[in-house]
């Protein structure tokens, strides 16, 4: 007792109003517990130590109020409060707590948007779905955005896009400190890990002395450990970057012995006996281990050497295998860009043969989902473009929103009249994993589902996804021929890497689906490919490698026509 700080004692009193605005509570005391803390802030001297009839008379304080904080004092806790807290999700309190998001806000982001954890805020901002709520604009949506990121960062893990954005650049400026020297990236950055803890970079010269000088030059970068053969640094975005060296002779013994996973380079180093220190290529070393080369993707040490003893080492799909995109959105429901636009980039910018436009259904209110009578506008629009696109095709799909019982959102009848149907759990993610299960294998049993799209909801960094039996799903689209999104959005990447083999050794498609809602996030299928390439995907596993006319024959035989 007497122990609490004045600011704890503020900061608890401020929640405390946040949380009676947020669920309407009397303004009055709204203001007066608003004001008390900005006063406790202020006092010259500890709350903590003074009695109640003390407090009552410290002015801006008040009876009641003081009161609050002799019991907060006392116990911890105000009880009041703790009823409101209960009656909040836990994750639209962490919203609060958001720089420049006040209650006013926060309460549209959860009753209108019905968001409730800062992962799905972060999502909603990259889906644009800020713009139209009631008190929001553009300008609001960056700046949540951006303290989001910040905060994500924080945690010292970052996405792969992240590091990528830090990654890229630096190699340059190493380069220019180091012109003729070996270098590249190793560990989980060139192995593109969907998570980097740290960004690793091999540096074949053992002048640690000048280069740790010419480092400290760069206004990015803080040397924090400099040991043995490693400097450790930091970026001012908060990622780690370790620069390890070595000897020019030995570089390419290092990369391949610093790119795997810790199992990948013990079978590695157990296949080659005695290395050598001094190799001319990483596919030299492969050979001499008496395996086909592995792409750095595939060094996890999970089914790599499996695939290679049996002489299955796959032909990794590439940016170039892909010849349309499936799952995209347009203004029609939450997208930026016109489906006009999107079509255009994709024909003239990416050079694909097609696109899958697959705007939102019609539960999807918060993402103007299409009602039947839209979906029918759309499709009358989809004729004309297609009409006047140059043997560029645009195929009717929909991203029809997986209902609690697990059916889809139109009737049989009217998803008929789509080319395909992206099948997507979009709420109520509190499951147990057997409830999520029997939802997604009913959607995937539902005869014109064509796809099942991001099959676990979780977005990377911020929200797992609601738990699966990954085999028993995979199963259920392997007997039904649906095929299964790898979404390539970089906060979902979802379905996992680590199911791919599985799904394809059960002889399920997979398709490799940007879900852009503006232009640029066409680019987003690098990520995807990524992510598959990790999970020894090739071209011929993919349902978008396949030609306009070929996804087009698909697709009706699908349909039974
Ligand atoms: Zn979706
Ligand atoms: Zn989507």
């Amino acid at each position: 007792m007497g122990s609490m700080e004045n600011k704890t004692i503020a900061r608890t009193l401020r929640l405390f109003s946040q949380l009676m605005e947020l669920h309407n509570e009397n303004p009055f005391k709204i203001k007066s517990l608003a004001s008390a803390a900005f006063k406790v802030d202020k006092l010259p001297f500890r709350v903590a130590e003074k009695t109640l009839p003390e407090l009552e008379k410290v002015d801006g304080l008040g009876k009641s109020t003081a009161a609050k904080v002799i019991e907060l004092i006392e116990t911890g806790a105000i009880a009041e409060m703790s009823s409101l807290i209960e009656a909040t999700p836990e994750g639209v309190i962490e919203i609060m707590g958001i720089k420049g998001l006040g209650p006013k806000k926060v309460l549209v982001i959860w009753k209108d948007l019905g968001i409730e954890s800062i992962g799905e805020l972060y999502y909603a901002c990259n889906e644009n779905r800020l713009i139209e709520a009631k008190g929001f604009g553009l300008k609001t949506q960056e700046e949540i955005r951006n303290a989001i990121e910040f905060k994500i960062a924080s945690n010292g893990r970052y996405l792969f896009a992240q590091t990528e954005e830090v990654a890229e650049p630096l190699i340059l400026d190493i380069l220019e400190i180091v012109p003729d020297t070996k270098i590249s990236f190793v560990g989980e950055y060139r192995r593109k890990c969907e998570i980097i803890d740290s960004l690793e970079i091999l540096i074949g010269s053992e002048d640690i002395e000048t280069f740790a000088t010419a480092i400290a030059e760069l206004p990015y970068l803080t040397i924090i450990e400099k040991e043995g053969k490693q400097l450790v640094t930091g970026h001012q975005t908060g990622i780690k970057v370790d620069f390890n060296f070595c000897s020019a002779d030995e570089f390419i013994t290092e990369l391949a012995f610093q790119t795997g996973t810790e199992s990948h380079i013990a079978e590695l180093k157990s296949k080659l006996g005695n290395p050598a220190s001094n190799y001319a290529s990483e596919e030299e070393i492969y050979a001499k281990a008496g395996i086909p080369y592995i792409e750095p993707e595939l060094r996890e040490g999970i089914f790599e050497f499996e695939l290679a003893a049996k002489g299955k080492m796959p032909e990794l799909v590439e940016w170039q295998s892909l010849k349309g995109s499936l799952h995209n959105h347009s203004t029609w429901s939450d997208g930026v860009h016109s489906l006009e636009e999107m079509a255009l980039f994709c024909r003239d910018e990416l050079k694909l043969e097609y696109l899958g436009i697959c705007d939102h259904s019609k539960t999807a209110v918060y993402a103007k989902g299409l009602s039947e009578e839209r979906v029918l506008a759309q499709h009358a629009e989809i004729d004309q473009l297609n009409a006047k696109l140059g043997g560029f095709k645009i195929f009717k799909g929909i991203e029809s929103d997986i209902l609690f019982d697990g059916s889809l959102d139109y009737s049989d009848d009217f998803l008929s009249r789509f080319d395909f149907v992206v099948a997507s759990i979009h709420s109520v993610f509190r499951m147990t994993e057997e409830k999520a299960t029997s939802r997604l294998i009913k959607a995937i049993e539902n005869p014109y589902t064509t796809i099942l799209g991001h099959p676990t909801g979780r977005l990377l960094l911020s929200r797992n996804g609601y738990p699966i039996n990954y085999e028993k799903v995979i199963d259920a689209c392997a007997a039904n021929g649906v095929v299964i999104e790898i979404n390539a959005n970089p906060l979902r990447l979802d379905l996992d890497w680590r199911w791919h083999q599985y799904a394809l050794n059960k002889g399920v498609r997979l398709s490799i689906n940007p879900d852009a809602h503006k232009k640029e996030a066409f680019y987003h299928t690098r990520y995807g490919i990524l992510a598959a390439r990790k999970g020894g995907v090739t071209a011929a596993d993919c349902l978008n490698a396949l030609s306009a006319n070929e996804i087009s024959a698909y697709f009706k035989q699908r349909k039974g026509i």
